[in-house]
């Protein structure tokens, strides 16, 4: 396990007023070259240069006039995000502890393959969602990740694992499933992820971009409309009482809800075209044979695989990992019931980058360093 403290810097604050292009999708920088009486293939061109070719300074953007890329020099920029930890694992899984404009970190993890290399990409600060097995949910929520920010890590990752941008790719999947729950930052998601699908910039097949969610179904319904990716829905419990515990939101939009909106995203889709099926295998909790039964019986009518997730945890966690005997014994019967299943196999354990246990660094949400500050200020 290799860890590198890349920078330290105390105040990172960026007080940059000019627009970071990382923030437009190619439609969106083509109505702002419109507006500026400009051509909108500029935008084609210089969604290429930021996303195929990496670029971040407009003196490198050659087919772009010198005098457009002056113009722009004044009032916009290419700000990647600042890499605070570059840790990298015995297995290869590597992760990058990202510091934001604010002083806020999220975390983003490259997994290789033998056949891909899948990028895990945050959406947001902490979470909202409070899942009870979940690490990332004890920190709470702070904000929604901008466009830039989200892009900002497949752009850096590119950059950091494939300097030559012409040699194969390295980085051939990408899954929202980071810190965050992405369907409650939607707007800044779905640009996002047509960055990631856009041929001008990461030329993504839709079945290799995955959007993993809790299931906040009016958003889920939404989603279809926007763009088309893969969907992988946080399954976890069989039936309501028990993921009510486990995913609190499932309170507002019960299983069964759902499964109805799962079904309205495949109408249409080829047949070979799946959902995931996340499911967390918590020992004593949720891996019962009755469970497993369950399960099959929520799943009988969407086209699914199950993926059983070993739980990975974390200090403090009330929760096991089920053992591997109760995890084949799980998978026996959901096959046998002809369920496709994959056992996802742990990655990156020993820097904390397996699923579930990225932590981040956010700042306190109560902001009472600054709240103190104010108090003392207006009693000095
Ligand atoms: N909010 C989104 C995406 C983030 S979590 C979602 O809920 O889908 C990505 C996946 O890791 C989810 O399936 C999540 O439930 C799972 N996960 C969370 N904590 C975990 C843990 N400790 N061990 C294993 N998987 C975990």
């Amino acid at each position: 396990m290799k860890s590198v403290l890349v920078q330290d810097k105390k105040n990172c604050m960026n007080n940059s007023e000019k627009i970071n292009l990382l923030d437009f999708t190619s439609e969106k920088l083509k109505a702002f070259f419109l507006e500026r009486g400009d051509k909108p293939f500029r935008a084609t061109q210089i969604i290429k240069w930021i996303h195929q070719h990496g670029v971040d300074k407009f003196s490198e953007m050659t087919n772009v006039s010198k005098t457009l890329r002056a113009e722009l020099e004044t009032i916009a920029e290419i700000r990647p995000l600042e890499i605070a930890i570059d840790d990298q694992s015995s297995d290869g899984t590597r992760k990058w502890l990202l510091r934001l404009p604010d002083g806020n970190c999220i975390e983003t993890v490259f997994i290789p393959e033998d056949d891909r290399g899948t990028l895990c990409v945050s959406s947001q600060v902490g979470c909202a969602l409070d899942c009870t097995f979940c690490s990332t949910a004890r920190q709470g929520f702070n904000r929604n990740l901008t466009v830039a920010e989200i892009i900002g890590q497949l752009w850096l990752a590119k950059k950091l694992l494939q300097p030559n941008p012409e040699s194969e790719r390295v980085i051939s999947n990408v899954v929202m499933m980071g810190m965050g729950e992405p369907l409650l930052n939607f707007d800044n998601v779905v640009d996002a992820m047509t960055l990631m699908l856009d041929d001008n910039a990461y030329g993504l097949s839709k079945r290799r971009v995955t959007l993993s969610t809790s299931g906040v179904v009016p958003a889920l319904d939404r989603l279809r409309e926007k763009v088309e990716v893969s969907l992988a829905i946080s399954l976890h419990a069989p039936n309501n009482a028990l993921r009510d515990q486990l995913v609190p939101v499932n309170k507002k939009y019960p299983i069964e809800q759902l499964i109805a909106s799962c079904q309205r995203y495949m109408v249409g889709k080829a047949a070979r075209e799946r959902i995931t099926i996340e499911y967390v295998m918590l020992n004593g909790i949720n891996d019962s044979d009755q469970n497993a039964h369950e399960l099959v019986n929520v799943l009988k009518d969407v086209p699914v695989k199950v993926n059983l997730i070993p739980f990975n945890p974390f200090p403090e966690t009330r929760y096991q990992r089920s053992s591997n005997n109760r995890i084949h014994r799980f998978r026996d019967i959901l096959v046998n019931a002809g369920l496709v299943v994959i056992t996802r196999k742990t990655r990156g354990e020993d820097i904390d980058a397996a699923c579930g246990q990225l932590a981040g660094k956010i700042n306190d949400k109560s902001r009472r360093d600054i709240h103190f500050a104010r108090i003392e200020s207006s009693t000095e």
